[in-house]
């Protein structure tokens, strides 16, 4: 490993991906082919939520052909083509096929749990180029049933440019455009090296974002460096709040900032001590007039570190899904931890909150899978958006149009409206009325092809074991 791997920002599992680079992952579940689809489903009753926050529609219809919406409305609007599947959904609540933007998509066993909690996109943020792209094709012509796939490849900063035998950021910005990533990710490097990268970036049409804190015992280049160099995105709260600091956090005297230890304990655990809102606001307002867009992942940190070692986290049922037993124990941690970091997720929480009455585009990702589990958790990130006070409209948007947007695919993506693809979700309640509701999922479709939750997960477990029954090794993805 390269000496920048103990430097690896905490919250986030990305560097750990950059040794990855084996290739044959996407034969590794042919036997979820998605090429079964019909090609005309109606969706006929129910109420419409299509996401361009146009107010519901009931008695809504939508005719699908060939896995894009052909037309959408209300009942009546338009005919229905003989021998079309046609799907009641009266009472029910169509939502569009959610979104998370940050996932890590390392294990087969993942498709059918994002597709089971309707997230029907995918951004992976650090991994296998080789395996990932492969991955992305066969998911693209079928040939897999998953998420569709964006991907960044593997993260800039001093160590992966080395690992990788190149000589710069810029050539290593380079390569992966030519390798064909869908947008970059940095976690590291200077002022100029992020300039640089950007140039490379936009000059072919992609987006830059920053995985930008822990700067304590890190090498994260902070979120404001981030923001002024150009940058398109900003991956995790913790910058933007370690960034709107008044003063250094007091620290104990021994503090170690390589020991994790003590960067959870007493820097996550205190920075919440010394924001400063003036400060806050300031980098928002840099962030919005940029339209930088904003993945403050609370939902990673919440379980990362404000639930980790309680029964809550440990019990949670979703776990039956997960053949590795996640998440595991760690470290020396107890209540008075936790309730610290409850307070830095407060804090969290009021600078989204801020960002997004602001005008910023807040966008809805998880850093999934890990403590965040695939899938469950962007409804999870949703329900933190609205306990900082955004609609449940809002952070519905969050997981779609917004998400759809940074992937630029909101032709495709992201809204339920003529010529995009058929990925949706019928609900039984209301999300509208509570953002929980998005859980309670009736069908998931994904290019048209209709899909039963339910299904999903008991075939998962007949092929990949229940909690605990298997462990994967991440350098034979063939298993
Ligand atoms: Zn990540």
């Amino acid at each position: 490993m390269p000496d920048e791997a103990k430097y690896a920002p905490f919250i986030c599992s990305c560097l750990l991906a950059v040794f990855l680079f084996s290739p044959g992952f996407g034969q590794t579940a042919g036997n979820l082919s998605a090429r079964a689809t019909p090609s005309v489903v109606v969706v006929e009753g129910g109420t419409l939520i299509d996401g361009t926050g146009a107010p519901p529609v009931a008695n809504a219809a939508i005719l699908i052909e060939n896995g894009r919406i052909q037309q959408i409305g209300k009942q009546g609007e338009f005919n229905i083509p003989a021998g079309s599947r046609v799907i009641q959904a009266d009472g029910k609540y169509i939502i569009p096929g959610l979104i998370d933007s940050h996932v890590h998509y390392d294990m087969p066993w993942l498709h059918r749990l994002y597709l089971a909690n309707g997230v029907t996109t995918v951004r992976d943020l650090g991994g296998s180029i080789e395996r990932l792209m492969t991955l992305r094709q066969e998911i693209a012509v079928g040939n897999i049933l998953a998420p569709r796939l964006f991907i960044s490849g593997v993260p800039i900063n001093p160590g992966s440019v080395r690992a990788m035998n190149l000589d710069s950021a810029r050539e290593m910005a380079t390569m992966l455009v030519e390798a064909g990533v869908d947008g970059i990710k940095v976690t590291g490097y200077t002022s100029d090296e992020l300039r640089e990268i950007v140039e490379v970036a936009h000059a072919n049409g992609l987006i830059v974002y920053g995985h930008t804190g822990p700067k304590r015992g890190g090498r994260a280049p902070g979120a404001r460096l981030a923001v002024e160099a150009g940058l398109d995105g900003i991956e995790h709260a913790l910058g933007v709040l370690e960034d709107s600091m008044g003063k250094d956090v007091t620290v104990p005297a021994d503090y170690d900032p390589e020991s994790r230890d003590h960067i959870f304990r007493f820097w996550y655990g205190r920075m919440y001590t010394e924001v400063d809102s003036s400060k806050v606001d300031s980098l928002i307002q840099l962030m919005v007039e940029n339209n930088v867009y904003f993945a403050p992942t609370l939902v990673n940190f919440e379980r990362n570190f404000v639930l980790r070692n309680t029964p809550e986290l440990e019990t949670d049922p979703a776990l039956q899904y997960i053949p590795e037993d996640e998440p595991p124990r760690f470290g020396p941690f107890g209540s008075a931890d936790r309730e610290n970091w409850r307070k830095t997720l407060d804090m969290m929480k009021e600078i989204t909150g801020k960002f997004q009455k602001a005008g910023g585009l807040l966008i809805a990702g998880t850093d999934s899978p890990g403590a965040a589990l695939p899938g469950w958790s962007v409804h999870q990130e949703m329900e933190l958006f609205v306990q900082a006070g955004i609609s449940p409209m809002e952070a519905l948007q969050a997981a779609t149009l917004n998400n759809a947007r940074v992937l630029n695919k909101q032709r495709d993506l992201g809204t339920l409206e003529p010529g995009k693809y058929a990925d949706l979700v019928i609900l039984d309640a209301n999300p509208l009325e509570d953002i929980t509701h998005t859980q309670e999922i009736h069908l998931v479709i994904k290019d048209g092809l209709v899909l039963d939750p339910g299904v999903l997960l008991k075939q998962n477990i007949e092929q990949f074991g229940a909690r605990g029954e298997r462990s994967f090794d991440r350098s034979k993805p063939n298993q």
